[in-house]
């Protein structure tokens, strides 16, 4: 038998789930047209663009065959809503970010990142080889999705201030753009947070409903504006070392892909993880260097802000690790991941880093 033959007609057949052979009789794959719902707009094109990416690249290796279709945040569905559209079907797959959904279950921070986490490598570590994937998927089963890590921001930027920040004491009753675990710890230490979507931001700190708002980093940021109203700009941002965005696809819809489409989508998630991470690695550098060029005062976060901050951030982990079983699950398995890769990391990658980017 030639291996053409092998690979076409009943052999085929045979090697595909029940439900998808049925889908597709003999060698021919059907014709698939698929939605996703992406949680940001287009004027993100790093962000957004992990979608784009996707969707080209299974059309491209299933010759046209399999097609989704991207929506933009608000299109399909509100943006913050498109955990809950792929677990009822509304559309087949989406692109998001699990911490969006913590009012949920704060344990699906661990899937873009919590504070004082790992960076972008170490998320992908986790993800691909220690043992994340499988840990997030089995807490996404309770949600009727399976997840694909779809683009990482690396690093993010401490955000905004209208004023200097020199000590802890400065962040008492400040009004600060933060969501998520951020804002919760930011309250702990005196502040107070705001979720504000990301058009809202400039019109709030331009009339003084906001003393502080931070977004992403320097390529989107300067986008925003921010800038022009709040002059300083701090660093790093410790309650996102290298977020995650993630792709979601509704399980019965997974369930009758044939096996070829699986296959496409799964590579194609990959491509898109990798190369948002680049996107941002090469087009912060040169916005941070406009931004200074334009007044920004750069500055690195006190340290009592984040010694504070960290004390606060593994007191809230341990707190909601007592009461929820889901969190503890990852959580301690997670944070003994974490402290083995920043014991190596520090060994190496900082020092090599300390003596490239400081010696005169
Ligand atoms: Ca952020």
């Amino acid at each position: 038998m030639q291996r053409r033959d092998f690979l076409t007609g009943a052999a085929v057949a045979a090697l595909l789930p029940v439900n998808a052979a049925q889908a597709t009789p003999g060698s021919a794959l059907p014709t698939l047209r698929w939605r996703l719902a992406s949680s940001f707009p287009k004027s993100l094109d790093t962000i957004y663009g992990a979608a784009e990416i996707l969707s080209k690249r299974v059309a491209a290796l299933t010759g046209g065959k399999f097609q989704i279709r991207v929506f933009a945040g608000g299109e399909l569905v509100p943006p913050l809503q498109v955990l809950d559209a792929i677990g009822n079907g509304t559309a087949e797959c989406g692109h998001s970010a699990g911490y969006y959904y913590v009012g949920k279950n704060m344990a699906l921070a661990f899937d873009t990142a919590v504070p004082f986490g790992l960076t972008a490598r170490q998320q992908n570590a986790w993800m691909y080889a220690g043992g994340g994937i499988e840990a997030l998927r089995k807490l996404y089963a309770q949600y009727g999705v399976l997840q694909f890590p779809g683009g990482n921001t690396g690093t993010q930027m401490g955000g905004w201030f209208r004023k200097e920040i020199k000590s802890l004491a400065d962040l008492k009753g400040l009004k600060m753009r933060i969501p998520g675990i951020g804002g919760k710890i930011m309250a702990r230490l005196g502040a107070v947070p705001q979720t504000l979507p990301g058009g809202d931001i400039y019109p709030a700190l331009e009339r003084g409903a906001l003393d502080a708002a931070e977004w992403v980093g320097p390529y989107d940021d300067e986008k925003l504006g921010f800038h022009k109203i709040a002059r300083h700009y701090y660093y790093p941002g410790w309650w996102e070392g290298g977020p995650q965005l993630s792709f979601y696809v509704n399980q019965a819809a997974w369930q009758s892909l044939p096996e070829p489409y699986r296959q496409a989508f799964e590579v194609a998630t990959a491509e898109a993880n990798q190369l948002m991470l680049a996107q941002y690695d090469a087009k912060n550098p040169p916005a941070l260097l406009r931004l200074v060029g334009q007044g920004v005062k750069l500055h690195p976060y006190p340290k009592d802000v984040m010694l504070a901050a960290r004390r606060a951030t593994f007191a809230l982990y341990e707190e909601e690790a007592k009461i929820n079983p889901d969190f503890a699950a990852i959580y301690r398995p997670w944070k003994r991941f974490r402290d083995t890769e920043f014991q190596w990391f520090k060994v190496n990658e900082a020092v090599y880093a300390n003596f490239n980017y400081y010696v005169k």
